[in-house]
C-alpha cells in the first residue's frame, strides 16, 4: 500500500507552480514578452561576476575528490569554520565548524530542523500567516507534527502577540519567523524580536521545555530603505537559523544553504538530531561545489538593485490605481488585497490580462494576492495599465 499522503502531495502541483506552467504554455501562445509572470520567486538578476570567477578555478584545478566526491554529511569542515566566522564577525555570534550543518538550500535546512524539534504527532509549531506554504508540508507531511497557523496584524503583517501568547502551550515545540517574509516582506524590528524572546523564554520555563525559535533567512540582504534587520539568534539563543544563498547569490537551483546551531547547554544533542534528521531525509551531504562557492562567497551578494526599483514603481503604481497594500520592507514581494474577497476568483480574472499572480489563500491569508517582482523592470512597467484595466472591471477608478 503505498503512502496515500505523498500521493496526494505529489499528484497536487502547488498552485505556484500551476500559474507558473500555465505561464509557460500561454508564452508559447502569445510570446514570452506578453506574459506577466508575477508567480514564481526565482531571481532574475546573475549570480555575482566572483561565483563564475571562482566555479572556473575550482573546475580547473582539477581536484575532482574536493570538487565533486562526498563530504561530511554536516559539510566540508573548513566551509563550515569559514561560514561560522563570518557570521560572528557580521552578526557577534559565537558559531564554530562545528555549530554549521550545511544543506540543500533553506527547503532541507528547514525540514531538518522541524523533524529535530518534535517526535509525536500532539507535537505544534506555529507559523505567522501569511507563511511560506511549504511549511505546512514540511511540519505536517515531513515530521509528523502539527502545524499552527497564527494570523499576522492586518494593518502590517507584524506579529500578534496576543493571539501568539493564546497559542503557546505545553505542546509547541517551536515558532518560525522568517523576516524579511515571503508573501509580505514584513521586517522585525529590535522591538519585536526582543518582546518575541522575552515570551518565549516565559513560555519555555512556565511548560518546562525549549520552545525553539526557527529563523528561516533566506531574504536577509534583502532589505529596502536601510530598515535595520536585526538578527533573531542574538535575542534569543535557542534560535536555529535556517540559511540558504539562493537570493542573495541568486543560485536557487544549486541548492545550498545551512542550518547554525547555537550555543544552547543541550548544543551537543541538538546538532546530532540535526544531523540525524539530515540522514533520515537522505540528504547525505549539501552539493559539494557550492560548498566552495557558499564559503568563498559568503559575503558577496547579486546586484539586488533592481528589486528596490521594481518595488518602489510597483507599489507607487498600485496603490495609485487604488490597490491596498502594506509596504514591504524586504524580499522581493507585494502582497496588495485582492479587489474581491475571493482571492482565487481574482487571480483568475487576472489571468484575462496575461497577469499571472498567485491568491493569498496558498499562503494562508485569502483575500490577497502575492506579486512577486523579481522580473525585468520593463515587464512591471508594463503591467501597470493591465492592472489599471483589472481595477476598471471592479469599478475602481
Ligand atoms: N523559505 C522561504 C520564505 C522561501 O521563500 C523559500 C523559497 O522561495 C525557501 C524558504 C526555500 O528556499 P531554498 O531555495 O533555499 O530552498
Amino acid at each position: 500500500m503505498l503512502n496515500q499522503e505523498l500521493v496526494g502531495l505529489g499528484k497536487k502541483r502547488s498552485t505556484i507552480r500551476e500559474i507558473f506552467e500555465y505561464g509557460n504554455a500561454r508564452a508559447k501562445e502569445v510570446g514570452r514578452g506578453n506574459i506577466f509572470d508575477f508567480s514564481i520567486g526565482n531571481p532574475n538578476v546573475p549570480a555575482p561576476e566572483s561565483v563564475r570567477r571562482e566555479l572556473l578555478a575550482l573546475l580547473e584545478s582539477g581536484d575532482p575528490v574536493a570538487l565533486h566526491g562526498y563530504t561530511s554529511a554536516q559539510g566540508a569542515e573548513w566551509v563550515r569554520e569559514s561560514i561560522a566566522q563570518s557570521l560572528n564577525r557580521r552578526f557577534c555570534t559565537r558559531y564554530t565548524a562545528g555549530s554549521i550543518y550545511m544543506t540543500a538550500g533553506a527547503a532541507a535546512a528547514l525540514s531538518i530542523c522541524f523533524k529535530t524539534v518534535t517526535s509525536s504527532p500532539a507535537d505544534e509549531i506555529i507559523v505567522f500567516a501569511p507563511y511560506f506554504p511549504e511549511y505546512k508540508v514540511f511540519i505536517e507531511s515531513g515530521a509528523g507534527a502539527r502545524c499552527v497557523e497564527i494570523p499576522a496584524r492586518p494593518e502590517d503583517f507584524q506579529i500578534d502577540f496576543g493571539a501568539l501568547e493564546r497559542s503557546l502551550n505545553e505542546h509547541t515545540r517551536a515558532v518560525v519567523v522568517n523576516s524579511p517574509s515571503n508573501p509580505a516582506g514584513a521586517v522585525y524590528s529590535e522591538e519585536t524580536l526582543r518582546r518575541l524572546a522575552e515570551l518565549l523564554r516565559e513560555k519555555s520555563g512556565l511548560f518546562g521545555h525549549t520552545i525553539y525559535l526557527v529563523s528561516d533567512e533566506p531574504y536577509r540582504e534583502i532589505v529596502y530603505d536601510g530598515l535595520p534587520l536585526p538578527c533573531p539568534a542574538s535575542f534569543y539563543a535557542p534560535t536555529l537559523m535556517c540559511y540558504s544563498y539562493s537570493k542573495s547569490l541568486s543560485l536557487p537551483g544549486e541548492r545550498i544553504g545551512y542550518v547554525a546551531v547555537p550555543d544552547v547547554p543541550e548544543a551537543a544533542s541538538l546538532y546530532a538530531g540535526i544531523c540525524g534528521a539530515g540522514r533520515v531525509l537522505g540528504y547525505v551531504n549539501a552539493p559539494s561545489l557550492f560548498q566552495h562557492i557558499a564559503a568563498k562567497c559568503a559575503e558577496e551578494t547579486a546586484d539586488l538593485s533592481i528589486y528596490a526599483e521594481n518595488r518602489r514603481i510597483l507599489y507607487e503604481g498600485l496603490t495609485k490605481l487604488g490597490y491596498r497594500c502594506v509596504k514591504p520592507g524586504g524580499a522581493f514581494y507585494l502582497f496588495p488585497q485582492t479587489l474581491e474577497p475571493d482571492d482565487r476568483a481574482f487571480c483568475e480574472r487576472a489571468k484575462k490580462y496575461d497577469l499571472l499572480l498567485v491568491p493569498g489563500s496558498d499562503f494562508g491569508a485569502p483575500g490577497h494576492m502575492r506579486i512577486s517582482y523579481c522580473v525585468q523592470t520593463s515587464q512591471v512597467e508594463r503591467a501597470l495599465p493591465l492592472f489599471a484595466r483589472l481595477a476598471e472591471e471592479y469599478g475602481i477608478r
